[in-house]
């Protein structure tokens, strides 16, 4: 007899667990602000968001910045459709403003085997900024290939593949106000909406 496969319905339903509530996000994210603020202040700063898992954490993050800010964003594309990334990232959307004699901070969703980070920082340093340090929302440290840590990072989590807060499986669930990991059921399914 065939079983049927639950379909997803890209709602908080779909998460194993919640790892990080809506609540702790946003305490974490006023926290975060301060030490930033703290650490550039009075000095402007150039945000470079990570596009597109990175979008809503940043959108909150500037939002409680007291220091004059710019921000351009930036996308580096190793995951399709799935939970492993299966090349090396491709920086697929260059900057648009110059970042010469600038203190850049590069804000990404989660730091996972380090390569993201490592390529967006080494193609942003050719461009000479006057300092460059990285921002993660979340830190999977188990999973890291490659030796590099955030200078500011939000919650360490265990090695699950998490979905919410603007991490995505196949574009869906970035809406979702937590952060849990994904049922295993609904890693895989091929997207039927
Ligand atoms: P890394 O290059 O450090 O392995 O992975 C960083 C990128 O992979 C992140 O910017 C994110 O887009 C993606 N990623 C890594 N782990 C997860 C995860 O658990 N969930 C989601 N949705 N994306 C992840
Ligand atoms: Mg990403």
């Amino acid at each position: 007899m065939e079983t049927l496969q639950p379909l997803p319905s890209y709602s908080i339903s779909d998460l194993e667990e919640v790892l990080v509530t809506e609540a702790q996000i946003s305490r974490r994210v006023d926290e975060l602000a301060k030490e930033i603020t703290s650490h550039y202040a009075p000095n402007d700063i150039t945000i470079v968001c990570v596009l597109s898992g990175a979008l809503v954490f940043t959108a909150d993050l500037i939002r409680k910045l007291d220091i004059p800010t710019r921000l351009d964003c930036i996308r580096a594309d190793s995951y399709g459709a799935t939970t492993e990334a299966t090349r090396p990232p491709r920086i697929t959307n260059p900057l648009k403003t110059d970042i010469k004699d600038r203190h850049v901070l590069v804000i990404d969703d989660i730091l996972d085997t380090g390569n993201t980070i490592f390529a967006i920082v080494n193609h942003l340093q050719n461009a000479s900024p006057a300092s460059l340090k990285s921002c993660v929302l979340l830190d999977k440290k188990e999973r890291r290939q490659i030796e590099i840590e955030a200078d500011f990072t939000g919650f360490e989590i265990p090695d699950a593949f998490v979905v919410g807060y603007g991490l995505d499986f196949a574009e869906h669930y970035r809406n979702l106000k937590c952060i849990g990991s994904l049922k295993r059921q609904f890693q895989s399914i091929p997207d039927t909406r």
